[in-house]
């Protein structure tokens, strides 16, 4: 039987979070945590957050390729590699720079040049705060 499709987005997601931003995840088992992100993948509609979503990978000894001096292969050690999992962007709030919230983003336009370049910028929602994110 042939398996269904799995339906993937083939337009890249359009991410309200960016590489560097603070973010605070707000489900799942690293709810609460704080990080930096690393890396995003709009066309996964996933990001990679520094300390969250840790797994952990089990490597066994293995030899490489290379030969030390002595002619024998070395060895590479294996071992228990913790590293960051991606996790689905909606999971994570950028964490506003100005107000240390957790905010949605928005966004405006620069003042002044308007006309000009219609540049976009991220802004904090809290009515109390609305300061850029960039
Ligand atoms: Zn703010």
């Amino acid at each position: 039987m042939p398996r269904p499709k799995r339906s993937k987005p083939e337009e890249p997601v359009k991410l309200k979070v960016k590489k560097g931003d603070l973010v605070e995840v707000i489900s799942g088992k690293d709810k609460g945590d704080r990080g930096e992100v690393l890396a995003a993948y709009p066309r996964e509609n996933k990001v990679l957050v520094k300390g969250a979503n840790m797994i952990v990978r089990h490597t066994k000894d293995r030899a490489s390729n290379k030969s030390g001096a002595a002619g024998a292969n070395q060895v590479i050690k294996g071992g228990r590699i913790e590293k960051e999992a991606p996790l689905f962007a909606a999971k994570v709030m950028v964490v506003c720079p100005a107000c240390k919230r957790p905010t949605r983003v928005g966004y405006a336009y620069k003042e002044g040049d308007e006309k000009l370049s219609r540049r976009k910028y991220r802004v904090c929602k809290h009515p109390d705060c609305g300061k850029s994110l960039d």
